[in-house]
């Protein structure tokens, strides 16, 4: 902030604004032709641009659209009708100046740049304001600009022009008491005969219709805003979202809801497809399992309509699929009971075969204790007395038979090993 103290400003030769010359605007020339570029009905002092000014600002602009760039505005002030307008006839571009993407410096080098080269090129025209763009951030000005124009530009008459040139958007500040008011309009001046050109470059340089992006309220001390020109297109989450969700996660409306980019999308689609596939494999080797319960259920279904032949094949087959699950054996002990009629001799026998093969697979490959078996005969559903008591008949058999191999093993072994005693003898 130093610099301020440290610099030089040679204004020109008419730096008093006491005495104004009387002159008539370009509009009332008849060798110029005046456009209105927005409006300027309203303005206190008119600002008039020649059109090669204008151009030469535009072109400047457009040149650096990644960083600040910027010069100083060359003209006079006059007075016509008892009111004082600008008028800028020539323009400097501020060569050593930082430019950087949020602010530019006018260096030491750039003031005495400046100076030189209006005194060697336009001895007869004063600095009159200053331009500087804002690529893509907007037309206001910034705590930066602000000391520029508070240190160097502090003259009533003084503008600073500030184009946006990513946006398309321009204006002029004009000092109105401590502060400097955005000007609504200003006028572009050329030769009359070229009127047309003029009357293009006004239209061409209208102000857009579309708002200004809100001015941050200290440019100098935050990172600038960029506006992001071009977004990937993404997929609203408004309606994909359900409702108690969207209340959970405070999404009000369609604005505030979040977007999804088309290449998140995707991805999130590539992986759900992948993720489906491994999940299919996986129930493909669970499938027998699967393939069981839905058996166990069909059999139960069965059994409940009084289809006990049907339940009994069901029953079965789900114990062959998962023969660790003890529901189908009591099933098919069920069914069998439901099935036959116990009081024929014949068909006892014959539920006392299956049954007993039902019992057999059980502690054979369903790996269950006699003893278990034997809760089962008590607790089954359906198990009439004479059924439950045939099966914990079957079940002492085998117990009974177990048992007795069990020792017949035993007995075999000792007397092997007696025998093997007895043969060092
Ligand atoms: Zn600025």
């Amino acid at each position: 902030m130093n610099d301020a103290e440290d610099i030089q400003i040679h204004l020109g030769d008419s730096s008093t604004t006491a005495s104004v010359e009387e002159k008539p605007t370009p509009a009332e020339e008849l060798c110029t032709y005046a456009a209105p570029c927005g409006r300027v009905d309203d303005v206190e002092r008119a600002v008039y641009v020649h059109e090669a000014v204008a151009r030469g600002i535009e072109e400047h602009a457009a040149s650096s659209p990644g960083n600040e760039v910027g010069g100083v505005l060359l003209g006079n002030v006059y007075r016509s009708g008892g009111s004082d307008y600008v008028r800028i006839d020539d323009r400097l571009a501020a060569r050593n100046a930082e430019e950087r993407r949020s602010a530019l410096t006018f260096t030491h080098e750039t003031w005495k740049a400046l100076n030189a080269e209006r005194e060697a090129r336009r001895p007869d025209l004063r600095i009159v304001g200053w331009y500087h763009t804002h690529p893509g951030l907007g037309v206001f000005l910034s705590e930066n600009d602000q000391f520029i124009n508070r240190n160097f530009f502090r003259d009533d008459m003084m503008l600073a022009l500030v184009v946006d040139p990513v946006a398309s958007e321009r204006a002029f500040f004009q000092w109105s008491g401590d502060h400097m008011l955005k000007l609504p309009g200003f006028l572009i001046f050329g030769d009359a005969s070229r009127s047309n050109e003029v009357h293009e470059l006004a239209a061409r340089l209208l102000p857009a219709q579309r708002k200004t992006p809100p001015r941050p309220s200290a440019a100098a001390g935050t990172p600038p805003e960029v506006k992001v020109l071009f977004t990937e297109p993404g997929l609203n989450l408004y309606y994909a979202l359900p409702r108690p969700l969207r209340q959970l996660l405070g999404i009000t409306n369609n604005e505030t809801a979040p977007r999804i980019g088309l290449k998140s999308a995707v991805i999130v689609v590539l992986l759900s497809l992948l993720a489906y596939q491994q999940f299919h494999r996986n129930t493909d080797l669970a499938s027998p399992l699967r393939e069981a319960s839905v058996r166990t259920r069909v059999a139960r279904s069965l059994y409940n309509t009084g289809d006990y032949t049907g339940a009994l094949r069901a029953y079965t087959e789900a114990q062959v699929m998962n023969p660790t699950d003890p529901e189908p054996y009591i099933g098919q002990l069920s069914a069998l009971a439901m099935e036959t009629d116990l009081s024929t001799p014949s068909a006892l026998d014959q539920f006392r075969y299956r049954a007993g093969a039902v019992l057999d697979n059980a502690a054979e490959h369903g790996g269950r204790p006699m003893g278990e078996l034997n809760k089962w005969a008590v607790s089954a559903p359906n198990l009439t007395g004479s059924a439950s008591q045939e099966i914990r008949k079957l079940i002492d058999d085998r117990v009974r038979a177990r048992r007795a191999t069990a020792e017949g093993q035993t007995n075999r072994r000792r007397v092997s090993f007696f025998g093997w005693i007895r043969s060092w003898f």
